[in-house]
């Protein structure tokens, strides 16, 4: 057996920890499903046809919200495409430069070909220090998994995963199924619960279950309703979590809605063209993650509009297209509604003299 010193134990204890909230959320399942199915449907409802009916739509609702949970707690975040790693040469030559113009230079060398259009906030190469790899447009580095997640929205504890790019849409389902199986519940416990304050219910375990049903139901409606119509908003203007808390930055400035194509193409960014998958927790957004289509006009000239040996439109060419060519200036929102920032190509450190390394500026990252 492989020795482990303290901080293996500790390490150990913390990821059985982070299990905690699932456990929760099985058992509460667990729970929910004798209460209702066998309580509530079989014990108490004398209707036949009421009683077939709840319980069909149930385990329709159920089966929805167990598979789209599961698959949001057990598909694997995706990372960044080895074309973003640093060579071993590139990486010598960052450590060794020991100043942060020069490592920015030796940065900006290797991400020449890569399709990055989103900088610090400091006008620098996004890098990662502690993958060393410079980081595709809206990548983040998650510190609870210490990897850096492509489109990444934030690590959630109740899921134990990050949720990014590879299962963004698993999440957006597991909100909508579980909303629809609390509400479900709470609206055919209803009459029931009535019974109760009317001593209409005879007095055995039913009742508690009964009532306890109902209360869980109406709670967890309330806080997933929120939680699904803020993540319906952030869908519809193409943006993560983390963007909605800092606007991302682009080569020529910030831009809130920078990654934002309408309704529609933002929709099918997240579920993908075909309908018929929309509602099934299978994958099926558009995109390989690292790359993403942007509405920002002045694109960089440094970068090209695809990058090399990416193939961002090989799922849908229509969809992912990187605007080869500027947009004419009345066509876009960004030289009217977000603050605009020149930046010298050959002059990157430009005003920004007095920062020790702008290089290797990290962001402070969830
Ligand atoms: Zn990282
Ligand atoms: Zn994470």
């Amino acid at each position: 057996m492989a020795p482990s010193g303290p901080g293996g134990v500790r390490r150990r204890c913390r990821r059985v920890l982070y299990w905690t909230p699932v456990v929760f959320i099985g058992l509460l399942l667990g729970w929910s499903y004798y209460a209702y199915a066998i309580q509530l449907c079989l014990v108490s409802m004398e209707n036949i046809g009421e009683q077939v009916l709840c319980l069909i739509a149930y385990h329709l609702l159920f089966a929805m919200f167990v598979w789209s949970y599961w698959k949001t707690i057990f598909t694997l975040p995706m990372n960044p495409s080895k074309e973003f790693h640093l060579s071993h040469a590139e990486k010598e030559l960052l450590e060794r430069e020991p100043r942060g113009e020069a490592q920015q230079e030796v940065l900006r060398r290797a991400a020449k070909d890569l399709p990055i259009y989103t900088r610090t906030m400091s006008g620098a190469i996004r890098y990662c220090d502690r993958c060393q790899l410079i980081k595709p447009d809206r990548c983040h580095h998650c510190s609870v998994c210490d990897k850096c997640i492509l489109k990444m929205d934030h690590h959630c504890p109740w899921v134990n995963n990050c949720v990014g790019f590879s299962n963004y849409k698993f999440f957006l389902l597991f909100l909508a199924y579980s909303l629809l199986y609390c509400l479900f519940i709470a609206a055919t416990d209803l009459q029931y619960f009535i019974k109760f304050w009317t001593n209409g219910l005879p007095d055995t375990q039913v009742k508690f279950h009964v009532i306890f049903l109902f209360f869980a139901a109406a709670m967890f409606s309330v806080s997933l309703s929120s939680l699904f119509a803020y993540h319906c908003w952030l869908v519809s203007k193409n943006k993560s979590t983390l963007e909605a808390f800092r606007s991302p930055v682009f080569r020529h400035g910030t831009d809130k809605n920078g990654f934002s194509l309408g309704f529609s193409k933002n929709m099918r960014q997240v579920f993908g063209d075909e309908k018929k998958y929309w509602l099934l927790p299978t994958f099926s957004s558009l995109g390989d993650g690292c790359a993403f289509p942007t509405c920002l006009v002045n694109q960089d000239p440094e970068q090209p509009s695809t990058p090399a040996g990416l193939n961002p439109t090989a799922k849908n060419p229509e969809n992912h297209q990187f605007p080869a060519k500027p947009l004419r200036e009345s066509q876009s929102h960004l030289l009217t509604d977000s603050q605009t920032w020149i930046e010298s190509t050959s002059n990157p450190g430009k005003g920004k003299s007095g920062m020790s390394n702008p290089a290797l500026t990290m962001e402070n990252e969830t």
